[in-house]
């Protein structure tokens, strides 16, 4: 923290003015002795338009050369009214790490600087450039908020409450995106969007809002504490619990869309649409729950489905001789009626071990079948290590900056270091499953559950109580492996007893993203986007927030953060392009 008299933001201005004058300088001597050799600069629409993270001295300098040329920042200084510079540790290094603002032609940026002394002068070990509002079009909130009247003279003209209904029905217009997913992906994106006055329609399949948590299992609370989970614009009391129970976050997701003017189609599935490349728009016909339909024409589609997509189904040969009920986990409901019942359940991720302590708590006789080896981590502290910075004072919006301000491979080792804190702080109940046969991993390279998120969407289990069953042998365990074949009543072993059950649950995950696209837009919409989540050899999600190769076509996934923080970015390049900002490159 920062002391009276701290030089540190002396240090930082200085910094910042000579960085400015290196980059409209004729050459890149001064921009290069500003910069570690091992410097990272992540570019965020500010200067690129995209999302981009770029690795070592000769590659950042030459790159921010060859940006600014054409956005043209200036203006850089300490952001006022946030965080101040402060001396800080990140990734065992210590450094000097700064909130900047500056501006653009086209932008109002913010961004951090990490600076690092080593005996000599200050140099940049991170760099991020952000864009925060498009000049022009600034978000209306504060002392800019929406100007409504407050004298009308005809008492009896469309009121707040009339123009809402007019709105959400678009009976005499298109809505400029259609946001296909109502889940905290779709409910970020629509707010961003309609701050920025950009006419927004959020479908969901489910009949009531919410629903994609309320038909959860029972005892769901979040995972995450409610500090890092808020959405846009309004964050949960600070009255409410630490860990949001289903149902509350559920109402909460109603409330969020009144309250944010959302228009939102409950009961109507998007089977898929086709583009005009001539008039920039899709063409979608929607069928609502009631048998109804209607056809709609925007610009944009925004996918906002999570992994609600395809459900991974293994092919078991022998499944077929089992004369139970088979069900993959996304039909699962309830385990009440399985009381007195044995159940097996296929696959170790947190689907997996839910289901299997639902079964278990409603009665069931319950076994997980492990096919893969898995990362375990109790749910508290150890899955709540990555979030530590939101407890540590700066406001939210100045916590979000940061995190957006690591790059990939800081973030990695950060990750490496947690995954072997987490595992230390876990030690007693991991030697436990051991005992009991359960395969346990932390992911590759050691970086543990968020990177297995990052990259393949699970693979992991945070542990509220599954495990702590499978210890005590209430839950049992054994390994596809050990299973020779299925039979009509359960599952014969290598060792030649049976596996009695009545039910199995295959949490077998589901496909990727590609597949859904692949279904609902075709072959070649697919081949054109290519792969989407996942880093591949680069350093950003791909397809993820940014412009895709298809026009008019976005995705939005993740976390409440992730959706949180990068909804805004998303939504700024959607509104630049309504307004032919968005360069063509
Ligand atoms: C027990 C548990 C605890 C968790 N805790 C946290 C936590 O604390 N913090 C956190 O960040 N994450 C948490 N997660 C993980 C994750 O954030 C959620 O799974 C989240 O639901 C993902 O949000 P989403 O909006 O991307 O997708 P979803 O919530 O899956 O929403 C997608 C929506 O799209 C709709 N849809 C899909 N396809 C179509 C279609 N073709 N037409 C119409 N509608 C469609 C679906 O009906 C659904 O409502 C938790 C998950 C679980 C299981």
């Amino acid at each position: 923290m920062l002391r009276k008299n701290d030089p540190t933001p002396v240090v930082v201005e200085k910094w910042l003015t000579d960085f400015e004058q290196a980059l409209a300088a004729p050459n890149d001597a001064g921009l290069r002795a500003l910069f570690r050799p091992d410097c990272h600069w992540r570019d965020v629409l500010a200067l690129t338009w995209t999302i981009q993270t770029l690795g070592g001295r000769d590659t950042v300098v030459s790159a921010l050369k060859q940006w600014a040329a054409r956005a043209r920042p200036k203006g850089f200084r300490i952001a006022e009214n946030r965080t101040p510079p402060r001396r800080v540790t990140r990734v065992g290094t210590d450094t000097i790490e700064a909130l900047l603002a500056f501006e653009t032609d086209g932008g109002w940026c913010d961004g951090v600087v990490r600076l690092t002394e080593d005996g000599g002068a200050p140099q940049a070990w991170t760099l991020l450039t952000s864009l925060d509002q498009i000049k022009g079009h600034e978000e209306q909130f504060g002392r800019t908020r929406r100007q409504d009247k407050v004298y009308s003279r005809d008492f009896r003209g469309p009121n707040w409450l009339d123009q809402r209904k007019a709105s959400v029905e678009y009976a005499d217009r298109d809505p400029a995106v259609l946001v296909v997913g109502g889940g905290q992906a779709g409910l970020s994106i629509a707010a961003r969007l309609t701050q920025l006055q950009i006419d927004t329609l959020i479908v969901d399949r489910w009949p009531r809002i919410g629903d994609n948590w309320r038909r959860r299992y029972h005892a769901l609370v979040l995972h995450n504490q409610t500090h890092v989970n808020h959405l846009p614009y309004m964050p949960f009391p600070p009255t409410w619990p630490n860990y949001i129970p289903k149902d509350k976050i559920a109402t909460w997701f109603e409330a969020y869309v009144d309250s944010q003017e959302l228009n939102y189609w409950t009961g109507t599935d998007f089977e898929g649409a086709s583009y005009d490349e001539a008039q920039g728009r899709w063409t979608i016909t929607l069928p609502h729950a009631d048998g109804t339909m209607r056809q709609l024409r925007p610009r944009h589609v925004v996918m906002a489905t999570g992994a609600s997509g395809i459900p991974v189904l293994p092919d078991i040969p022998t499944l077929k001789n089992f004369r139970g009920t088979v069900i993959h986990s996304s039909q699962y409901e309830d385990g009440e009626a399985w009381k007195g019942k044995s159940a097996l359940v296929i696959g170790t991720g947190n689907s997996g071990h839910d289901i299997a302590q639902d079964l278990h708590s409603a009665g069931a006789n319950t076994t997980l079948v492990q096919r893969g080896s898995t990362m375990v981590v109790q749910v508290e502290p150890g899955a709540q290590l990555p979030y530590t910075l939101y407890d540590e004072g700066p406001p939210l919006e100045d916590c979000d900056l940061i995190t957006v301000s690591v790059p990939l491979a800081l973030a990695k080792k950060s990750h490496i270091a947690m995954t072997e804190q987490a595992k230390k702080l876990d030690q007693l109940l991991l030697d436990g499953l051991a005992r009991r046969g359960f395969r346990l991993d932390f992911g590759d390279d050691r970086a543990g559950w968020q990177f297995k998120y990052l990259t393949r969407g699970g693979g992991y289990y945070f542990n509220v109580g599954c495990s702590d069953l499978i210890v005590t042998g209430e839950i049992g365990l054994i390994q596809f492996s050990d299973i020779a074949e299925f039979v009509a009543d359960g599952a014969r072993l290598r060792d030649g007893n049976v596996l009695k059950a009545d039910l199995i649950v295959l949490a077998t995950g589901y496909k990727g993203q590609e597949a859904l696209m692949r279904k609902l837009f075709g072959d070649a919409v697919a081949t054109r986007v290519g792969s989407i989540w996942g880093f591949g050899d680069g350093q950003e999600l791909r397809n993820m927030f940014v412009r895709t190769p298809q026009p008019g076509l976005w995705f939005i996934a993740g976390s409440f953060a992730q959706c949180r923080i990068y909804s805004k970015y998303l939504a700024l390049q959607i509104k630049a392009s309504e307004e032919g900002l968005l360069p063509a490159d």
